[in-house]
């Protein structure tokens, strides 16, 4: 089972390029802000825990997102591989994610760094808002606070794989289908 990580700030392209690799290798996409999303739409108790987090740009506690992210990945054990988006977003989350892999006997396979500046950040949610319907696409604090708790609490979660040798760095600025060739590369290379 193929295992890989999508990881970048807040409208780096994390979502886009997901639905192409997905498509591609046949992976189930697990996205955590989906999933949050959906569970806030549906009121269900994670929901109604995740809401006012969301809504300001702050993380869900760790142990909320790890059990549920443990739960996807047992419903799709039998997968061909699975695509983490927006997960691990935090040491705490990745270091989890080595526990339960172990002892489930899986690996992540490679981790997909993709980067852009700041400015970009900000002008493609902006963009995005007018379509997703994303209330903390459309704020112009949330998105700068998005950014500042990436800035500060999930770009560790790159040297950590850096560390482990796992991290490909990909530039995030360019064509969606140069960008997308660059993905497969580091893919390919893995699987
Ligand atoms: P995203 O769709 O990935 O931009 O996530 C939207 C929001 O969901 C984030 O701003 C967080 O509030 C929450 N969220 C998504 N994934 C995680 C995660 N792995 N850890 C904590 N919070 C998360």
């Amino acid at each position: 089972m193929l295992n890989i990580a999508i990881f970048g700030a807040p409208g780096v392209g994390k979502g886009t390029q997901s639905a192409l690799i997905e498509k591609k290798y046949n992976l189930v996409h697990i996205s955590t802000g989906d999933i949050l999303r959906e569970e806030t739409s549906k009121g269900t108790e994670l929901g109604l825990k995740a809401k006012s987090y969301m809504e300001q740009g702050q993380l869900i506690p760790d142990d909320l997102i790890i059990g549920m992210l443990e739960k996807k990945v047992d419903e799709n054990i039998n997968a061909e591989g699975i695509l983490y988006d927006g997960f691990p977003r935090t040491v705490k989350q990745a270091e989890a994610l080595d526990v339960m892999f172990e002892k489930k006997g899986l690996k992540l396979d490679t981790f997909l760094c993709l980067t852009a500046d700041h400015d970009t950040l900000v002008a493609r949610l902006l963009n995005r808002a007018k379509d997703s319907g994303r209330a903390d696409d459309a704020d112009v604090n949330v998105i700068e606070n998005r950014i500042k708790v990436y800035n500060e609490q999930t770009l560790p979660v790159a040297e950590y794989y850096k560390n482990q040798g796992k991290s490909v760095e990909i530039n995030g600025i360019g064509e969606i289908t140069d960008i997308f060739n660059t993905i497969c590369e580091a893919i390919d290379k893995v699987k």
